[in-house]
């Protein structure tokens, strides 16, 4: 959809730090992170709340936050845990009008952190901090291939 900002990511012509991209999904880094490594996943077709959301295309999204969420506990970054959540609608903060998950690392002890960062929102070295998201996703398969092998 012309004008909505998430589909101008996808399409690339508008900037985002990627963290992973495939043929329905794409993850990136938000702009103005409550905490570092905050990452928002689209699905890459337009869809602008969950109304308008195929069902199995959010199962993808939510199954891709469910991997972010265990990537933000491996690497540099060491989360201790993480929010995922969808603003759904206006009513519920929604702001930008296209299907996204907010996965917000968390670590211990860290609510007034997380508080400051909610009114700060400011962004933490960005490449660095995707790269060491994408180490986590890498750590996360291998790891898998060594359960499955
Ligand atoms: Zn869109």
């Amino acid at each position: 959809m012309s004008g909505c900002i998430f589909c101008r990511i996808v399409g690339g012509d508008a900037p985002a730090t990627k963290i992973f991209e495939d043929d329905l999904l794409v993850a990136f880094l938000d702009i103005r992170p409550i905490t570092r490594g905050h990452t928002l996943v689209i699905p890459k077709s337009h869809a602008a709340d969950l109304d308008e959301l195929d069902p199995a295309l959010g199962a993808r999204l939510f199954a891709f936050g469910h991997r972010l969420a265990k990537a933000v506990r491996r690497g540099e970054l060491g989360a201790d845990g993480a929010n995922l959540v969808i603003n759904d609608g206006r009513a519920a903060f929604q702001t930008v009008h296209h299907v996204h998950l907010h996965v917000v690392p968390r670590w211990k002890g860290d609510t007034l952190t997380f508080a400051k960062g909610f009114v700060l929102r400011r962004p933490h070295d960005p490449e660095r901090t995707a790269a060491a998201i994408r180490a986590g996703l890498d750590r996360l398969a291998d790891e898998e291939e060594e359960t499955t092998a």
